[in-house]
């Protein structure tokens, strides 16, 4: 019989947590997104503004340093979008060329955000409201259609890739996180990772099945290395494993 492990519930508490966490990030959209977005972090950028989208970027790469993609885990509203349209996407991303695309992504959308300051003279101003009215993103149908078209592209994006496709392939600021772990890694603080006793494994794939990034973690288990580039911190393997062989907290590397 499948022994239970004792901290599910609190375990299945934190998934609930998060995934209202997510849900409300996701409602907020019609205030937040030009918080988030590259496209105004460009269009400030071509007036020599810093807009609240480069203020965030730096925030996330200084928190990956010792939380890694948390923020893609628990907060990101694209990345809510694709856990709501979840039950569509039954297949995984695919190991291999499609997950370096991001990596692409990243580094072209700083080398034209550093691009358009310069040729705007450099920096004169930083304005976190840039292109709000009163503070809300969204304030016109137009907006909201622009809105709209880039959802359906990260909609588009999970459906033809798999499980968080988006967050796989496409993300521009994904790239930016896995540097902020990467350096984490060779220095070797303490940070919030997860952490494995193998010999606890039944091979039941709980973990791989809950994984919304579609990560094997059954395999990374049985290898013993949960260190994935891809993987959000969400701790939904963790909270499935009904063998407690997957632990999630901080520790030294
Ligand atoms: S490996 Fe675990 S913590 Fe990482 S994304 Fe998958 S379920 Fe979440
Ligand atoms: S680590 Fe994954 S496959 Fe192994 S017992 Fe836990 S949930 Fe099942």
């Amino acid at each position: 019989m499948t022994e239970k492990n004792p901290s599910q519930k609190t375990v299945s508490s934190r998934q609930n947590i998060r995934k209202w966490l997510l849900i409300i990030s996701f409602l907020l959209i019609p205030v937040t997104i030009f918080y988030i977005s590259p496209i105004v972090a460009m269009m400030g950028a071509g007036k020599g503004i810093v807009t609240s989208a480069i203020l965030l970027y730096i925030l996330l790469f200084v928190v990956s340093l010792v939380v890694a993609r948390l923020w893609c885990g628990w907060l990101c509203p694209m990345g809510a979008w694709q856990e709501i349209c979840s039950p569509i996407f039954k297949h995984t991303v695919a190991d291999g060329w499609r997950n370096w695309i991001k990596y692409g992504v990243t580094v072209l959308l700083f080398a034209m955000l550093a691009f358009t300051f310069i040729s705007a003279g450099g920096i004169h101003a930083v304005d976190p409201f840039f292109g709000t009215v009163n503070g809300i993103s969204i304030t016109s149908f137009q907006i909201l259609m622009i809105v709209v078209i880039i959802f359906l592209i990260i909609f588009a994006a999970a459906f033809f890739t798999g499980r968080r496709g988006f967050c796989h392939v496409l993300c521009p600021i994904a790239g930016l996180m896995v540097a902020g772990r990467k350096i984490r890694n060779l220095i070797g603080w303490p940070a919030l990772q997860l952490d494995t006793a193998a010999g606890h494994c039944i091979d039941c794939k709980k973990c791989s099945n809950e994984c919304p990034m579609g990560l094997d973690v059954n395999g990374m288990v049985r290898q013993g290395d949960m260190e994935n580039a891809d993987c959000i911190l969400c701790a939904s393997c963790a909270d499935a494993c009904p063998k407690g062989a997957i632990t999630y907290g901080w520790k030294k590397k």
